[in-house]
């Protein structure tokens, strides 16, 4: 059976690739996630029915936990013209949202909600 620790859920935007992958790999994660890359990562979710992703990452590869990875001046909120802590506390809704979401059909998975600002750093939200 072909295993991974984790499924990545985040947002396509080429800013954020570098930052996400080099604070994965400092997590001890490289070469151990499913990556998916949607614009506005938890809205796109939420707003398409796009559970199945997730699931096929469980379904194939029995998976343990799932980040949930925003950013700052994400083009898909289009809250650029917000402070960033206004950015993150609007996201935030709707990461707490999939967290949930993806918590009650499977209660097993640990979600953990992490926002990347545009200078590389990134934090872990509760
Ligand atoms: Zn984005």
């Amino acid at each position: 059976m072909v295993q991974c620790q984790a499924c990545v859920l985040t947002c396509m935007d080429f800013r954020i690739q570098y930052p996400i992958a080099r604070w994965l790999q400092e997590k001890g994660l490289q070469g151990n996630y499913d990556y998916i890359a949607l614009p506005g990562a938890s809205r796109n979710f939420l707003q398409g029915g796009k559970l199945f992703l997730i699931e096929t990452s469980i379904k194939l590869h029995q998976i343990k936990e799932v980040y949930i990875i925003h950013h700052e001046d994400c083009g898909a909120y289009g809250l650029g013209e917000l402070p960033v802590a206004e950015q993150l506390k609007l996201q935030y809704q709707d990461m707490q949202e999939a967290a949930q979401i993806l918590k009650e059909r499977h209660p097993h998975l640990e979600v953990h909600l992490a926002f990347l600002y545009l200078d590389g750093n990134m934090v872990e939200l509760f």
